[in-house]
Formats: C-alpha cells, structure tokens, sequence
C-alpha cells in the first residue's frame, strides 16, 4: 500500500492536517490559512528575506496575477487566497529576487516550481529557495472568471474586484460589484463551467498536480471528512517532501503559529491526482513532468472529451450559452456512463481509484474531531 502511495505522491516525508492558529488568517485564506502562517513565520523570524507571491489584478471583468516581492510579514495576509487564473511575469520576479537577495520563499504551482529548478541548476544549489507548493489541477484563464460572472448574472462593467476563496471553508467566492458585494459557495461558482474549460493544452497534459518538487505542498482536504473541518474553520492538507520543510514547518508549530496533527499519506490522493497521472488518448504529446503512471479508462477519456469540446466552445465568448447547456446536460450524463463502463468492466484504474478510497474510508483520523471540539470551546 505505501509503494502505491509513494509512486502517486513521490517524494515526502510527512502528511499532515493543519491550520493557522490565528482565527482571521483562516478566514481569510483558501483551506487552513498554513500558506499564509508559513510566510509569515519565515518572514518575521528572518529565515527568509523577501516572499514572492502572485499580486491579483482585474480589468473588465478579466482577473489576472502579477508576482510581486513582500518583505514585511503585516503584508503576508493581504494576498491569501488561492488565485485561480493566469499570473505574469514569473521568471523575471524570480531572476530580479535571485540577484538581489539571499534567501526567498516562494508560493508556486508544479510548473513554477519545475521553472525555479531549472533557474537555479546552473547554481548547483537549491537552497536559497524555500518553495511552498500549492497542489493544481488547472489554472483557468483569465477569461474565465468573466463567463462565471455572466453565468451568475452578475454585470460585468460593476465588478471592482473578485476574491475565489475566502470566508471558512470550503468558503465563498467574493465578487465586489459597484452596487454591493456578493457570495458564491465556492464549489458552485468552480463548478459552473469556470474550473472545466478554461485552461490550456498545458494543464491538459500536465501531470504534476501534487506538486512533488517542493518543500512543502499544500492542498484542500477534499479527501477527509468535511464537517469536523468546517468546524474547524477550514484546515489545510500538508505534504512535507524535504527535511527542511519539515524543520520549517515543525517550528512553525512549536512557535505556535499553526496546529498540526499527522495524517495517513493516502488522504493526500485526490480524484484529480489520480485523473492527472492517468495516460492521456487524445492528444498525446509532450509531458515535461514524470511519465503518467496509470492507464486510461472510460472515465478519464470522458473527462479528456468533455475537456476537448468544452475548450473549444470557452474559446468563444459567442458560444458561452451553449457552453451553459453542454455543461448542464451533457457532462454529468457522459460522466455517470464513464463510471458505471469502468465499475461494470473493473478495468485497472477503477480499482485503484477504489483501492484508494476503502483504504481513505477505513483510516478516519479521530483526531480531527477533538480538535474541532477543542476549537469550538475556545470560541465559545
Ligand atoms: C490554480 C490552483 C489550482 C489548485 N488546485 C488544487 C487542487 O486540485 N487540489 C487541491 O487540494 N488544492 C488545489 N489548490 C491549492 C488550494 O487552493 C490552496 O492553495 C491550498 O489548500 C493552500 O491553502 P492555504 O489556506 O494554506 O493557503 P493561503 O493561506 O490561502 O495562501 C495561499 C498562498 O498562495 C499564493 N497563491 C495564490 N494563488 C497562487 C497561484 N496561482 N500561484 C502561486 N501562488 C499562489 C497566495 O499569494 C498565498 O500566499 C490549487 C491552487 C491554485 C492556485
Ligand atoms: S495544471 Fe500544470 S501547467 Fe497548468 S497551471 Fe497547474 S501546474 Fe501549471
């Protein structure tokens, strides 16, 4: 079981549940706020000169990310949040932080992070760069934030500004309009059409969603259960991959900045992994990560389908009424066909997507419990 684990996750060392202990940073933040904490503690220790992370924009209903430097740890809060969208001007940021300063700390996706290696081989060292991953299963364009607007019927020329999460987990996205502002549970505006069409062929065939290369990666907790976590106020599923993200992170726990109880490695295998490492059958080409390490089946080729058809009509802010329609009708159809084919045909991927959540159902950590009981005492 552990060599199927590490052969989905690579390289780590520990998986953890864990959160900021600061009740606003969690709030405000996409999970448990631990990005934020980790920043901050690296920041104000002096660990780290400066942190880099993606600076949102928005134009037109269009939303977009800068990278920018930060050296004061007060400002760390100010950009949590996960920003599901293109960001400009990585290599520059990074090459600019690089000639300037001695050590960084660095929020990334898997194809950030295989840029920063790339970067700093010639070096021959990677130590400078403490990299905090964040796990992906796409980046939707910049565009696609302005059909989840118009799918929500929200005025485009009246949006100042577009938070995707925020407010407990799995929390809201906030859009602030000239006339107020409003809230969408987070999982409906993703799951409008916004988080299934808008991303390129890049993050089609990519493969690297766990983000193995890093120092820590950090993810949802889809995988455990929900509500102790909403308790909790949201939580954030930790992968230590290096010993020092593991130091990192363990004194950022005796510092009391985050809380942290240690989970099995298989609550760090999500559906999307398993979707991301399976072969693609439409559209092969270049892979620049690792090779996909699980066949095809009928539901990661009805996913590839839907993908395919919906790209193209995302592609063309005309056809975005159908686009609506296609996603309404005809994707939850091809994907229940999808799962019965491979559940009725067992084929391999099904059972390893089984294999994979028995072994998720009958390892409930209990801990996470207390510490939601633990939570709600403190508030009330
Ligand atoms: C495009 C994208 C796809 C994702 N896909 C998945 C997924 O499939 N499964 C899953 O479990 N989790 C996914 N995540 C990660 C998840 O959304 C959270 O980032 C993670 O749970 C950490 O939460 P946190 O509360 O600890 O972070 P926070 O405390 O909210 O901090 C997040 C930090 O990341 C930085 N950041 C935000 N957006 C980006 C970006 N685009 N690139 C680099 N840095 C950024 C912020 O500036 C901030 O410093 C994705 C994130 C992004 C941005
Ligand atoms: S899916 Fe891959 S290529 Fe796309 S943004 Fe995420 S890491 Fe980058």
């Amino acid at each position: 079981m552990e060599s199927v684990v590490r052969r989905l996750l690579e390289e780590y060392l520990k998986v953890y549940i864990a959160y900021s202990r600061n009740r606003k940073i969690r709030f405000y933040s996409t999970s448990g706020g631990v990005a934020t904490a980790l920043l901050k503690y690296l920041l104000e220790g002096g660990h780290v000169d400066v942190a880099i992370v993606p600076k949102p924009n928005f134009r037109g209903g269009l939303v977009y990310g800068v990278w920018t430097i930060i050296r004061n740890p007060n400002e760390v809060s100010k950009y949590s949040g996960s920003l599901y969208t293109t960001t400009f001007g990585f290599s520059r940021v990074i090459n600019h932080a690089l000639s300037r300063f001695r050590r960084i700390a660095v929020t990334t996706l898997p194809c950030h992070t295989r840029a920063i290696k790339r970067l700093l081989q010639p070096r021959g060292s990677d130590r400078d760069v403490f990299i905090i991953g964040l796990y992906c299963n796409n980046a939707p364009s910049m565009w696609a934030a302005r059909y989840a607007l118009r799918y929500f019927n929200i005025q485009v020329g009246d949006v100042e500004w577009v938070k995707f999460r925020e407010h407990g987990w799995p929390g809201y996205t906030t859009i602030k309009t000239k006339r107020g502002v409003l809230r969408i549970p987070y999982p409906t505006f993703w799951g409008s059409g916004f988080g299934q069409y808008f991303y390129g062929l890049g993050c089609y065939l990519c493969n690297g969603q766990t983000n193995p290369l890093t120092d820590v990666s950090l993810a949802d907790p889809w995988t455990l259960l929900h509500e102790p976590i909403k308790r909790l106020g949201g939580a954030t599923l930790v992968v230590v991959r290096t010993r020092r993200g593991l130091e990192v992170f363990e004194d950022a726990v005796k510092a009391g900045c985050i809380e942290a109880i240690e989970v099995h490695p298989v609550y760090a295998v999500q559906d999307a992994t398993l979707l991301k490492l399976s072969r693609r059958v439409l559209g092969r080409r270049f892979n620049e990560f690792n090779e996909y390490v699980l066949p095809p089946s009928f539901t990661t080729i009805a996913y590839e389908m839907l993908y395919r058809v919906g790209h193209f009509l995302a592609s063309r802010e005309g056809l975005w009424s159908l686009l609506r329609l296609y996603h309404r009708v005809a994707r939850p159809l091809v994907l229940k066909v999808a799962s019965v084919l491979d559940h009725r045909l067992q084929t391999r991927w099904a059972k390893v997507y089984a294999y994979i959540k028995l072994l998720q159902r009958a390892r409930v950590p209990r801990e996470i419990y207390s510490l939601a009981h633990l939570e709600l005492n403190k508030s009330s």
